[in-house]
């Protein structure tokens, strides 16, 4: 039994969830305690009980009891079985973290498997459902793995309703890659989502976008969507690479001029920019677990979370791996090695 200490590192949600995929896969059963400790609401919330129970339904685990706000967990996982699932997270929680503790132990399934799940798909403080398609998917694809993701429909915090789809092929050994550089940039948009938000608001943001990055035309999309979907607005931008996909998100906020929600994501984009990276802050986090599964890899990245560091902890009580990060004049370097 793999013991941890939730409250280490960052003390969040991501030692559960990495915990989770890891436990699938290598079928190594754990004990967590101090679950999300760091947090000012600690313990399991629906998000991150739903992804217990997903990972629970999907390789047929023992588990002591869950329920929310519970502060530990013994998980005993079995067999990955591929198949048809809907979970359900029952408020805004986050999709894309419940898909993405799935998904790596989906491709060491026996067969394929289509994953509905039905909650936030667009939240604060999690990745949006088209940074997993364009971002961290196109890197999915490019290690050799088989996974398409559909947004059937959209769900803002806080009244959730939306709904994602994975259908995940049978990969059981992920390629190690190389992402050192970017490459030439190949294509560059912003979209502006609103559902219930006045058009006016998506229009300002846009109108800003396209004053920082020097974009017009089509470069610059209003996506209007029926306001049942909301309230919500959400400010995508996607730098597309040759090696790489990038996507920086901003929410708009009730009394938070659209000027101020655009200001926000081109603080982001230009973070990234002033670097030679070829991966942002958070798709370097959401890397080292693939990565690690490929058995090695190396990416440059714009900046080295207190996240990234803690997920590197979990993931090598798990797996024979080394994952070091090394600070250069234009970006850090990680690299993930066999120990
Ligand atoms: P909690 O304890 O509440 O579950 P956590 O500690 O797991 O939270 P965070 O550290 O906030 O959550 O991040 C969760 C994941 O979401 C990380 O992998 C992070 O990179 C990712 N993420 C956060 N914001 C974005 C974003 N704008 N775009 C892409 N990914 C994001």
């Amino acid at each position: 039994m793999i013991e941890i200490d939730g409250a280490q590192g960052e003390g969040g949600g991501q030692i559960l969830r990495s915990a989770l995929s890891l436990s699938m896969i290598t079928g190594q059963p754990f004990r967590l305690i101090n679950i999300r400790a760091g947090r000012d609401k600690p313990g399991l919330l629906r998000q991150h009980l739903v992804a217990v129970q997903a990972a629970a339904a999907i390789c047929g685990a023992r588990t002591t009891p869950v329920a929310l706000r519970a502060a530990s967990l013994e998980f005993v996982p079995g067999p990955v079985r591929g198949g048809d699932y809907r979970f359900a997270i029952g408020s805004a929680g986050s999709c894309t973290l419940v898909l993405q503790t799935l998904l790596p132990a989906l491709l060491h399934a026996d067969a394929a498997s289509t994953v509905r799940i039905s909650g936030g798909t667009h939240n604060a403080m999690a990745p949006p459902v088209h940074f997993l398609q364009r971002a961290y998917g196109r890197i999915l694809g490019q290690m050799g793995a088989d996974v398409e993701i559909a947004l059937q429909r959209y769900g803002f915090h806080p009244a959730g309703g939306g709904e994602v789809i994975a259908t995940v092929q049978p990969c059981p050994r992920l390629l190690p890659i190389a992402l050192l550089q970017r490459g030439e940039r190949q294509a560059g948009f912003a979209e502006s989502m609103v559902a219930g938000v006045p058009v006016n608001v998506a229009q300002r943001e846009l109108e800003r976008v396209a004053g920082g990055m020097g974009w017009s035309g089509k470069q610059l999309r209003i996506v209007g969507l029926p306001a049942d979907e909301g309230p919500g607005n959400v400010l995508l931008l996607t730098l597309e690479h040759e090696h790489v996909t990038e996507v920086f998100t901003s929410f708009g906020e009730k009394s938070l001029l659209a000027e101020s929600v655009a200001k926000r994501l081109l603080n982001e984009v230009r973070a990234y920019l002033k670097t030679d990276a070829a991966v942002g802050e958070h798709l370097a986090d959401q890397l080292l677990l693939p990565m690690a599964l490929a058995g090695g890899g190396v990416f440059s990245c714009s900046k080295v979370s207190q996240h990234a560091l803690t997920n590197a902890e979990v993931i090598s009580r798990f797996l024979p791996v080394r994952i070091t990060f090394e600070q250069q004049e234009r970006a850090s370097i990680c690299t993930v090695a066999a120990a």
